[in-house]
């Protein structure tokens, strides 16, 4: 199955089986009449708004039936949509409103305490049934479908362009490549604010499936997410591997108490061996699948299903073979070793670029001869022949639980701080290559200890960070050193602290 439009491939659905299920939140359903009813009413509510042409509009909110509606209403009405985790703190919204420039927020959870001068807010208690959209103003080709931000370092987050043609390749592929059943139905646990979401919902939405929904309040809390877990069922499980490892602590978690779940696609990390062992023990023939990519690239670029003879091979699990139109290069000058480098990509799913920022899109992004985008990963890697294989970053950026996190954006913030002179955040590896604690390293101004007790400086510097950075950016540990290391150019040896704390 090949789609050509996002929008126009769930609205067919919805006309030939609008009574079909494509929602479940704990039970309560809804189907594909639901949808295109509803988020067609959205979008002649925004197109009644007087948004400007082009403008995105940012969709505050959690995992709600009424959160993907909006979705739809804004492409439907030709805006694209920058959805934002109603669990962020207050000044995501406030910078990603201000990176944006975007004059209209939807809020589907009560909006926090934020100055909201420079945004009309859209309501969906405002929305009125029975509207009906042309589809001569859906979102297509190039223009921008939706817009998700990721971690900047310079404490000002960047958002990924991506368009409805970059979705598109990144649909039809895995449709094609991932051995799907029919209809299927997705576990859509990662937020919308993470292009992981993207994995379950649109393969979903456009194949007559459904969307089984794990909210995050339900995942942040061990009792209710081993309450919950038993009593939904699904085929294809989508998540990070920490997530998944997570659930291994549910006794239930296997094909016994799920015979439906036959694929898991997982990506955003590292996906250990031991993981993909005790996965094959709890669900015998299954379907495992590693991908690879950047939210720059849609999602995800590369698959390879973990088979036994696969498992037997490598002891670090290759990421995949590229999408059949991606093209995947090794830039050897950053590499430490003959055939390694940094990972580029090329083709029709590659970012425009980084919205409103033409420093960091020039930087990480460039026109290929073949016309499609290139994209800078600095992620480091090797080809065995068409195989990649992942050998952890060339910059600050990590994941920590599956989330991204550009270090020097908690360093940026942690430096702001009154008492701090230096604030670098070191990761702590473990044997897997993951992100086990974030440690705070800090060298304080001159006689700060002398008038403050650690405990008092320590609260200082959480209380900045809680205002400025996601929860899941919080370091565990904070150390006070009398001096960090420098490096020649004067500034701290963040490279230094880093393997100091790993040694
Ligand atoms: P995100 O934009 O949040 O999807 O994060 C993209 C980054 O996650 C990549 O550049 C890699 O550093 C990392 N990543 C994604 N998938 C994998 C994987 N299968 N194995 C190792 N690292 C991965």
């Amino acid at each position: 199955m090949i789609i050509k439009d996002v929008i126009k491939s769930i609205d067919q659905i919805a006309e030939k089986d609008p009574s079909r299920v494509c929602y479940d939140y704990l039970g309560e359903t809804s189907t594909y009449g639901e949808l295109k009813a509803r988020s067609d009413a959205w979008a002649s509510y925004i197109a009644s708004s007087n948004v400007p042409a082009g403008e995105p509009i940012l969709i505050w909110g959690d995992q709600s039936f009424e959160m993907v509606a909006s979705f739809l209403g804004c492409v439907k009405s030709g805006h694209a949509y920058v959805p934002i985790a109603s669990y962020s703190n207050a000044e995501r919204l406030t910078l990603i409103q201000e990176v944006s420039e975007a004059s209209f927020v939807i809020a589907i959870n009560d909006l926090p305490d934020v100055d909201l001068s420079k945004l009309t807010v859209l309501k969906p208690s405002a929305v009125t049934d029975g509207a009906s959209v042309s589809e001569d103003s859906f979102v297509e080709g190039d223009e921008n479908y939706y817009i998700i931000f990721t971690s900047g370092t310079t404490g000002k987050p960047k958002g990924v362009q991506i368009s409805h043609d970059n979705l598109l390749s990144f649909i039809n592929w895995e449709l094609k490549d991932f051995k799907l059943p029919e209809h299927p139905a997705f576990l859509a646990q990662a937020p919308y604010s993470f292009d992981l979401s993207v994995m379950s919902l649109y393969p979903a939405l456009v194949t007559g499936g459904k969307l089984v929904v794990l909210p995050h309040e339900v995942c942040e809390n061990f009792g209710k997410l081993f309450q919950v877990l038993p009593t939904i069922d699904f085929n294809v499980w989508v998540s990070t591997p920490s997530f998944a490892q997570l659930c291994f602590l549910d006794k239930t978690f296997d094909s016994e108490h799920h015979p439906e779940l036959t694929h898991f696609l997982f990506c955003g990390e590292e996906l250990p061996h031991s993981e993909v062992d005790t996965l094959k023990s709890r669900f015998p023939g299954s379907h495992i699948f590693n991908t690879y990519g950047p939210t720059e690239a849609t999602v995800a670029v590369t698959q390879v299903e973990i088979t036994d003879e696969i498992l037997a091979k490598y002891d670090r699990l290759p990421i995949g073979i590229a999408k059949e139109d991606t093209i995947i290069t090794i830039d050897e000058s950053s590499g430490e070793k003959p055939g390694e480098g940094e990972i580029l990509l090329n083709g029709p799913s590659v970012s425009k670029g980084y919205l409103n920022n033409p420093e960091k899109t020039e930087a990480a992004f460039f026109k290929g001869k073949n016309g499609y985008q290139s994209y800078r990963t600095g992620d480091a890697g090797f080809l065995d022949r068409d195989m990649l294989f992942y050998r952890g970053r060339i910059d600050f950026q990590i994941k920590f639980n599956g989330y991204r996190i550009e270090l020097e954006e908690i360093n940026f913030y942690l430096s702001k701080n009154e008492f701090v002179r230096y604030g670098v955040v070191a990761p702590k590896y473990d044997k897997d290559h993951k992100v086990k604690q974030l440690i705070a390293q800090i060298e304080l101004n001159d006689g700060v200890l002398d008038n403050h007790t650690e405990k008092e400086v320590t609260a200082s510097i959480r209380k900045d960070l809680t205002e400025n950075v996601m929860p899941y950016m919080m370091p565990q540990r904070f150390v006070f050193r009398d001096a960090l290391p420098i490096s020649q150019n004067g500034k701290v040896d963040i490279k230094a602290v880093i393997s100091e704390v790993n040694s």
